[in-house]
């Protein structure tokens, strides 16, 4: 960033010919050797376009300089700016809070009061996405050769929209970028050529989306060099779509007709022409492939001259590993990019690494970064581990304290440490808590690189849902009314995300007794499935949404266990290291010995009958 003129766009971009694989890599380079100036650059930049918003002005009185900002603006959780992008979204100008102004507002996965979180963007922000996205293409192909010589089968997809009183699109990030012009008139990149047309990436109904986008892709089967989705999760929902439509499919394919449920006229269109005419032999070699018993490797058979596949896996979606790579067979699995509605954070600079092994390398003109230390062990003494993308057994990390913690720089993490994120962006964030939990494993030049550990506070995912302690303890409240109305208590409860089948699904344990007499209730399916219900009415509208609308979370289980079953748990817990003083059963579990001692004393189970209410507000 220091030679030459790197930046000849505003916001700190770098300006390049995305085919250039040797441009793109020296960006990289200059932008992970010069972390400090380009991180310092930043904070200059945003406080110097921003000084005089309300937000910031409130803390700096008219100053400019870093050592104030960092000294005066406080590092603050969404409900501290809530208030802000309410009122932007209620027609205040965006300006108090980003001098640039706000286009839109992105719903994050993560939820306050229920609703989605809303992070404001800019136009500019849509560039910095672009070039974001722009330098994956010269890592991957430092690694894999070829990706010029086919195309990407990438299932994407577009979620609900809808605008703010004040006319604001409020819609999740991916949606935004796949709507914008960014992303529609993008320049040919001949390293980037997608089997899906945009118009069946951009089809609102998620159904005919999915189905055109996998006709396109078995269609276009022997020029497909990767596959995959935004997260694991998406990408498994398309195997188990294609389980169960293949022959509908195979029957497009072999008399050239796309399905007359295919109304989106543009689907429609663009289908026909990739269809083109009758394919018979094409048809029996995919019924073949698809009749097979065994789905084994499944992917590998389809799409024959596939590389890798292209999903995230870590975090949350660690969940997923063993059962791609049943499907994939063999394939590796690459988490290419860190991101987040907030902004987009990092790159793996390894992209073949193993799932486990995956760091990502924050890019510093994205945002100015700092650290919160988090503490390396709970009160057990256990040591964080990742494990699926949460911390094992009493998973939840020591709150840490806000006021006495002084965060630190990009350039001063620490290896082995672990730290919360805190980004001030380009698009009015300023000393935001993400929520990330991040472990240092090396640097990239001088650029750190991170291990994502866990979403602070997040005990459940499937999908993009992010179910808290909190969330849960409300949600089983609720539920728990039912049974006490008739005379039966819940004593104990804790949970699992049960991801053995697609979609997968939120599991209960349930411990209950007879009020006065102790004994296992003898108890109504009907009452059961009610509260299972109850549970997932009370859940946020991120995991409604999903259940309901995406269909990516099944119907939420609750497992009665006979009495007793959490003394086993505790005293399994206790042999792991637990204090015994101090234990307190844990609301989420993932160990899979955990698992097991509760599984074999299941006595009775039941499923939610009907999906949660949702809507779009
Ligand atoms: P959202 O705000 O809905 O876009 O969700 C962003 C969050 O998803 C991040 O803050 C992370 O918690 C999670 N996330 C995004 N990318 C990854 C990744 N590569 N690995 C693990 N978690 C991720």
């Amino acid at each position: 960033m220091t030679r030459g003129n790197p930046c000849q766009l505003p916001g700190m971009l770098p300006n390049y010919d995305p085919n250039d694989n040797e441009a793109g890599m020296k960006i990289l380079e200059d932008l992970t050797e010069n972390v400090e100036q380009i991180q310092q650059r930043v904070l200059e930049e945003i406080i110097t376009r921003n000084a005089r918003t309300d937000y910031l002005k409130g803390f700096l009185d008219g100053q400019f300089d870093k050592q104030v900002f960092k000294k005066t603006v406080p590092v603050v959780n969404y409900e501290d700016i809530k208030p802000y992008i309410e009122r932007i979204a209620n027609g205040d100008s965006s300006n108090i809070i980003s001098a640039e102004p706000i286009i839109e507002l992105l719903t994050s996965s993560g939820t306050s009061g229920g609703q989605p979180k809303m992070m404001p963007s800019t136009a500019e922000d849509l560039h910095r996405k672009t070039f974001f996205y722009n330098l994956l293409v010269p890592v991957m192909n430092k690694y894999v050769d070829g990706l010029d010589e086919g195309k990407a089968m990438y299932l994407l997809f577009v979620k609900p929209e809808t605008k703010t009183p004040s006319g604001l699109m409020a819609r999740p990030v991916l949606t935004s970028y796949y709507k914008s012009n960014n992303f529609q008139n993008r320049p040919f990149n001949r390293f980037n050529v997608f089997t899906s047309p945009d118009e069946t990436i951009l089809c609102s109904d998620s159904k005919q989306s999915m189905y055109c986008q996998l006709l396109c892709g078995l269609v276009q089967r022997q020029e497909v060099l990767r596959v995959g989705a935004v997260f694991a999760s998406a990408f498994l929902r398309a195997i188990k779509f294609l389980e169960d439509n293949w022959k509908e499919l195979c029957s497009n394919i072999r008399t050239g007709h796309v399905s007359d449920w295919i109304t989106d006229p543009g689907c429609r269109k663009v289908v026909s022409l990739v269809l083109n005419k009758p394919k018979p032999e094409l048809a029996d070699l995919i019924e073949h492939e698809c009749s097979s018993k065994s789905w084994e490797g499944i992917i590998k058979k389809l799409w024959p001259r596939t590389k890798y596949i292209e999903v995230i896996v870590t975090g949350s979606m660690a969940q997923y590993v063993s059962t791609l790579e049943y499907y994939s067979g063999g394939l590796p699995l690459v988490s290419t990019m860190y991101a987040s509605s907030e902004c987009y954070f990092g790159i793996n600079f390894k992209p073949l690494s193993k799932p486990w092994d995956v760091s990502y390398t924050l890019i510093p003109n994205m945002a100015y970064f700092e650290f919160l230390p988090v503490k390396e062990k709970n009160e057990d003494g256990a040591q964080y581990v990742q494990c699926n993308g949460v911390c094992k057994e009493n998973c939840m990390e020591k709150e840490t304290e806000k006021e006495d913690v002084e965060t630190v720089e990009l350039v001063d993490v620490k290896l082995g440490q672990y730290y919360e994120l805190v980004v001030t962006t380009f698009t009015g964030l300023y000393r935001y808590r993400v929520g990330d939990i991040l472990m240092v494993t090396g640097f990239h030049n001088k650029a750190p690189q991170f291990r994502f550990v866990h979403r602070r506070n997040v005990v459940l995912s499937i999908d993009t849902d992010k179910t808290s302690e909190e969330d849960l303890l409300k949600a089983v409240t609720k539920a728990k009314v039912i049974v006490e109305s008739l005379g039966i208590l819940l004593i104990e409860y804790t949970s699992y995300a049960d991801t053995s089948s697609i979609p997968g699904h939120y599991v209960l344990f349930w411990e209950l007794t007879s009020k006065g007499n102790n004994h296992l209730p003898v108890l109504d399916p009907k009452i059961m499935e009610q509260c299972c219900s109850t549970v997932e009415e009370s859940l946020d509208s991120v995991y409604r949404r999903c259940r309901r609308k995406d269909n990516s979370i099944g119907p939420l289980e609750i497992r009665v266990v006979q009495h007793g079953t959490f003394d086993a748990l505790m005293d399994f817990c206790v042999s792991q290291g637990s204090s015994v003083n101090q234990y307190k059963t844990p609301r989420c579990i993932k160990s899979g010995e955990a698992i097991n001692i509760l599984d074999s004393r299941v006595v009775a189970r039941f499923f939610s009958q009907k999906a949660p209410f949702w809507e779009l507000v």
